[in-house]
Order: structure tokens, then C-alpha cells, then sequence
């Protein structure tokens, strides 16, 4: 029967009675104003697992001083129908006291691969992640924890410390999902307005132009990131970051000598911060509906 939790330990206990009765588990970590990328990770979290909890929680613990937490959008209604649609059997949406009743004594410390990218612009959002994302799997115990390749820092900031903590739980990524006109889907891109969410799609465009040349056989790598600069420098308002790394390390990558290369952007557009990547060398161009 689908039902929607509040309590940390209710929570904890429905998932103890899941996996006493053989049941895998699968959780789906999301901040809600859930949209089909979302739903994308519920489809594949159904098919890994027997039980689909999902998280719906606003983590305040990540978001700094001055960013969006207190507009972010919120719509618990909407967003229990969506996930009871998609086949999740649970919806855990907590409340920030009951996630943190001792204030944020004890917190995850994040190493090196929360050092780059936008770990440089968010001081202590991705310890603020690994806190809660630890918190979601020792109430749940997941067999497994799907996660979104939009936000691909995260993702390997997550896998890194499950293995680190030993949490026995297997991370599954999932791709990127796009809109038509190739923009990554986004809780964010609800605060677009519509001449900015046109300008918006110079975000995928500006890693598309560097796919294109990466297919042509361009490698140097500042040649690829100034491709992909000067497409955000003409469509968005401010650059945080456009740069090439190891997919696996987050370093930067210097020579030409490389088979996968992570192209990761991070630019403002209005009052909103838009991310967005691809792996050259393995995924396919951003805008490919588009050609
Ligand atoms: P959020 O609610 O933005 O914290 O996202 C929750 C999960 O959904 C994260 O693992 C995200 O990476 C993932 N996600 C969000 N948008 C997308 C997208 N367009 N494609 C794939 N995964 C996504």
C-alpha cells in the first residue's frame, strides 16, 4: 500500500519490516518539485528493487546563506501523485527539526572531489549532501540509491562515500534527461522566465559546440572549454565555471592525450544557476534530437 512518512524513525522502521521480509530496497534521493528526470530514476529504481522509497526534502544544510532555499519550489501534493504514478511504493518527506534535532552536530567531511567545479562557488554544499544523503541510507538500508548524472559531482561525491563508510549500498547513475530543445530538466527551470529560458539553451548549446569539435577530432582541451566559454559568455549572464576534468578524479585535464573528458558548466541566467555536463567520449551530443 503507497503511503506518505514524515518521521525519521517511522521511516526507519517501515524499511526494517521491508528488508525482514527479503524485500529490496531502492531509494531515490530527490528535493521534490519533482519533474521526468525525476521520474526517469523512480522507472529504473522499480526495476532494480522490490521497494521504491523516494525522499522528497528541501536539505537546508546544503543551500549557503545566500542562496535559493527559501524559494525553492515546493509541491507535496503533486509530487506524491507523480511518484504513486510512476509505481514508488513510499514517499518520505520529513521535516528540516526531524532531520536535524540536534542542529547539525555531526556532519560528512567531503574530500578532494568536492574541492572543484561548484564545490568552489557553494562552500560546504556538498558536505551538506553527504550529511543527509548518509542520514537518507541509514534510515533506509537501500540495496541501492539511484542517482541523476546532472549532477555529476554529487554523484561521485556520493559513490565515494558509501564506499568510504561502508554503507552496503550500490549507487546507480542515471543519464541526463532533456527537454526537446535539449535544456537538462531541472527543478530550477521553473524560474525562468520565457525570454530567459530561450537564452537558457545556450547552457546544452555550449556543450554541444565542443561535443560537435570533440567528434571532429579537436582534443586540446583549452580549445574544447573556450568552444564551450564563448556559446555561455553570448547567451547567459555569468560564467561560473566551463571545464574540462577527468571524469573519474575531477582534475583538470591538460593534454590532448585523453578518451573520455568531463565537460562540466555551471552559468547564471536571471536570478537562476544552471548546470549541466557531457562526457566526451562516451555520451551522445546534448541537442541530438535536435539534428
Ligand atoms: P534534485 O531534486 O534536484 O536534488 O535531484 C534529485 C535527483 O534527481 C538527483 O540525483 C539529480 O541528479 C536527479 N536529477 C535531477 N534532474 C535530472 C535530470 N534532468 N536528469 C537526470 N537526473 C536528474
Amino acid at each position: 500500500m503507497f503511503d506518505v512518512l514524515h518521521a525519521p524513525l517511522v521511516f526507519q522502521r517501515v524499511m526494517q519490516e521491508a528488508r525482514s521480509h527479503g524485500r529490496r530496497i531502492a531509494l531515490v534521493p530527490t528535493m521534490g518539485a519533482l519533474h521526468e528526470g525525476h521520474l526517469a530514476l523512480v522507472d529504473l529504481a522499480r526495476k532494480l528493487a522490490d521497494t521504491v522509497a523516494v525522499s522528497i526534502f528541501v536539505n537546508p544544510t546544503q543551500f549557503g546563506p545566500h542562496e535559493d532555499l527559501a524559494r525553492y519550489p515546493r509541491d507535496l501534493e503533486s509530487d506524491v501523485k507523480q511518484v504513486q504514478g510512476r509505481g514508488a511504493d513510499l514517499v518520505f518527506a520529513p521535516e528540516p527539526e526531524s532531520m536535524y534535532p540536534h542542529g547539525e552536530e555531526t556532519r560528512v567531511r567531503v574530500g578532494p572531489l568536492a574541492a572543484p567545479l561548484c564545490g568552489a562557488f557553494r562552500p560546504g554544499h556538498f558536505e551538506g549532501v553527504a550529511t543527509v544523503v548518509g542520514k537518507l541510507f541509514a534510515l533506509s538500508g537501500p540495496c541501492t540509491a539511484i542517482f541523476g548524472r546532472k549532477d555529476y559531482q554529487q554523484l561521485l561525491i556520493v559513490k565515494r562515500m558509501a564506499q568510504d563508510l561502508f554503507f552496503p549500498v550500490t549507487i546507480a547513475a542515471h543519464p541526463i534527461v532533456r527537454e526537446q530543445d535539449g535544456m537538462a530538466m531541472s527543478s530550477r527551470n521553473r524560474y525562468l522566465s520565457a525570454e530567459d529560458r530561450q537564452r537558457a539553451v545556450g547552457v546544452p548549446r555550449s556543450l554541444h559546440l565542443a561535443h560537435e569539435a570533440f567528434q571532429r577530432g579537436e582534443r586540446r582541451p583549452q580549445v574544447l572549454a573556450a568552444l564551450c566559454q564563448s556559446e555561455l559568455e553570448r547567451t547567459t549572464d555569468r560564467i561560473d565555471y566551463a571545464e574540462l576534468v577527468d571524469p573519474d578524479r575531477l582534475t583538470p585535464l591538460l593534454s590532448c592525450d585523453f578518451e573520455r573528458a568531463l565537460l562540466a558548466v555551471a552559468a547564471h541566467v536571471g536570478m537562476t544557476r544552471l548546470i549541466d555536463n557531457v562526457i566526451l567520449g562516451e555520451d551522445p551530443a546534448p541537442l541530438a534530437r535536435l539534428m
